[in-house]
């Protein structure tokens, strides 16, 4: 029998409730902030902090982030904004290798970009990891101090085979009980320099038997010579991830740290090690909880930061901001829109179940949002010429276009109409399919916000291509005159004068991938890219989008939304990108 389920107010998860209730019980009602991240004696030094919750937004700066880390940082920023707190921007850039300050930088913009910051009451929330790595360095000497970690000389094969399986339990290395003063001395001479790369581990002593894996003496520390971004060649021996996150997390007086289900096996890893470090005296209480939440899943593109670099080191792609890449980068190019990116996190939830989000999710929430926003402009993307051969062949006449036809105070803009026309070719047709209500022989249409034109005849090339249509006007029919409705049309199209149109380069965008879910099934991804995912044409629009600036959003009335690209525009020429089509149009 289905459940009852108790309906969940909107913009409210499991999350939410979490920090409602630590509120409620006070948990962190005493907790101290000194104005900086630091360890315990540093923290007592401070005041109870003004910030009622810390989170933190941690990306490792490998790569640039993708609509997934969207969902991340709305939760995240979303969270201390609405209970009082501040969210940190944390660089974890524990790692040495890959790391870069370019990725930094678009990291930085990106999520600004989404409306958020990190500058908090004269108080920078902008931290890196690698600033921590004293600390870490001497957190690991404590836990060897305290017999809780010790140096390990076993190869990474014989470690692998000792470690154990699923069923089976793992075997204590033959190295576990060296003495402290041993253990100290060997891990004092990693740092020094004295082992080769891979050599040497440091472990913790956790319990070789335990159900979980990730408690079977995880590694801490290796040698590892690379040159890093922030700190250079001061350090050749690096913390693992696991051992640095909840560190991190602890110095910064983070009291919900949020991170996707992978990381639910490594929570007792996490609470195990900030125990051992509270204890020492070395952290302050109360310590971070991690709590997990499915990551985004996104049909017919890849999250993944090595998917992504891999299609644009192999060139598939143009740059990290291809419009056709679900980068941050690449999604504003393409006119996605922050308030779209939050009307979506806020569609999709936020819970404890892995599952996939079709990407006209998204697409439909971009089209929400800019559908209230985005003025309206006539653009003919595939064009032939119109020409009303009983119209005086200098005339100019104004026609008036709404801007918005929800928004009236946005007023109508002139649109000229002249003689020679441009039309959609697809606005024409010879012989008519059924339905069809546009321009054919004989048949009477409105030009949008115009005249209603008969169509008297037609020019073909050698090849049977029509390359003009002939049309004569009815010059009492003009739109907004009392004569507008004498005669009634079933069909009206739209037109952009000749002389006056600006003739530029517009790229229509379709997906990245054939396939719902590339490279499933042990498929090569790269064999499922879309081979037609970007085609650049040349477009005529009215003249007044020739004055459009980087990043404006329209609506071309009857295909879609558009907007002046950021990176190629130039003031007086800009390019257009289709963001997305006026209706869900993939074929399924
Ligand atoms: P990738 O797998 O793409 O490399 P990552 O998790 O390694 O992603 P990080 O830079 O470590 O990337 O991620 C920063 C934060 O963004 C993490 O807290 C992570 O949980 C979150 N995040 C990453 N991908 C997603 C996703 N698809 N959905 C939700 N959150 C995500
Ligand atoms: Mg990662």
């Amino acid at each position: 029998m289905a459940s009852e389920k108790t309906p969940i107010p909107l913009g409210s998860n499991f999350i939410r409730a979490i920090v409602e209730k630590d509120l409620e019980q006070g948990v962190y009602q005493s907790r101290q902030w000194a104005g900086s991240p630091g360890d315990a004696r540093h923290q007592a030094a401070g005041q109870v902090d003004v910030a009622k919750i810390r989170t933190r937004f941690p990306p490792e700066p490998n790569g640039y982030l993708h609509i997934g880390h969207a969902k991340s940082i709305f939760l995240n920023f979303g969270l201390a904004r609405d209970y009082a707190g501040v969210c940190h921007l944390r660089f974890d850039d524990t790692n040495p290798e890959k790391e870069s300050q370019e990725y930094v930088d678009s990291i930085t913009d990106a999520v600004k970009w989404l409306g958020f910051s990190w500058q908090n009451d004269h108080e920078q929330n902008l931290y890196f990891a690698s600033n921590y790595f004293d600390f870490m360095y001497r957190a690991a000497e404590c836990l060897i101090e305290n017999g809780h970690a010790y140096v390990d000389s076993q190869t990474a094969d014989e470690m692998r085979v000792s470690r154990g399986t699923l069923t089976e339990a793992g075997k204590n290395s033959p190295w576990r009980d060296r003495t402290v003063a041993e253990n100290l001395a060997l891990f004092r001479a990693m740092r020094d320099g004295q082992y080769a790369d891979g050599s040497l581990v440091l472990r913790a002593k956790i319990d070789m038997a335990s159900a979980n894996i990730n408690l079977r003496d995880p590694a801490i520390y290796r040698v590892r010579r690379a040159h890093h971004h922030n700190t250079g060649d001061k350090w050749c021996i690096y913390p693992m991830y696991t051992f640095a996150h909840p560190i991190e997390d602890a110095l910064e007086q983070i009291t919900h740290s949020i991170c996707t289900l992978e990381f639910e096996d490594q929570r007792p890893f996490y609470d195990w090690l900030l125990v051992r470090l509270a204890e020492a005296g070395l952290l302050a209480q109360p310590l971070p909880k991690q709590y997990e939440f499915a990551r985004l899943n996104l049909t017919y593109v890849v999250l993944s930061k090595r998917k992504l670099i891999q299609l644009v080191e192999e060139k598939h792609v143009s740059a990290w901001d291809d419009p056709r890449l679900p980068t941050l980068a690449g999604a504003r190019r393409r006119g996605y829109t922050a308030a779209g990116f939050k009307l979506f996190t806020d569609r999709i939830g936020v819970s404890k179940a892995d599952s996939w989000i079709d990407y006209s999710t998204l697409e439909d929430c971009m089209r929400e949002v800019l559908n209230e926003s985005a003025e309206r402009r006539i653009a003919v993307l595939d064009p032939i010429k119109l020409v009303i051969d009983n119209y005086p062949a200098d005339q100019v006449e104004d026609c008036f276009a709404p801007n918005h036809p929800l928004k009236p105070e946005l007023a109508k803009r002139v649109v000229p109409l002249t003689r020679e026309l441009w039309i959609e070719r697809e606005d024409f047709m010879e012989e008519p399919s059924k339905g069809f209500f546009r321009l054919v022989p004989d048949g009477l249409v409105r030009l949008r916000y115009g005249y209603v034109v008969k169509c008297t005849g037609f020019e073909k090339d050698a090849a049977g291509k029509v390359t003009l249509v002939h049309c004569e006007y009815l010059p009492d029919t003009k739109s907004g005159t009392p004569g507008a409705d004498s005669i009634k049309v079933k069909g009206n199209i739209h037109w952009v004068s000749v002389p006056h149109a600006y003739q530029c380069e517009v790229r229509l965008y379709d997906r990245l991938f054939k396939e719902a879910h590339p490279g499933e099934g042990g498929k090569d991804f790269l064999t499922e890219l879309n081979a037609d995912s970007v085609s650049v044409i040349t477009a005529q629009l009215e003249p007044s989008l020739k004055e459009a600036s980087a990043e404006t959003r329209f609506q071309f009335e009857r295909h879609g939304y558009f907007v002046a690209d950021k990176k190629d525009s130039v003031a007086g020429k800009p390019v257009f990108n289709r963001t997305v089509t006026l209706r869900d149009a993939w074929q399924k």
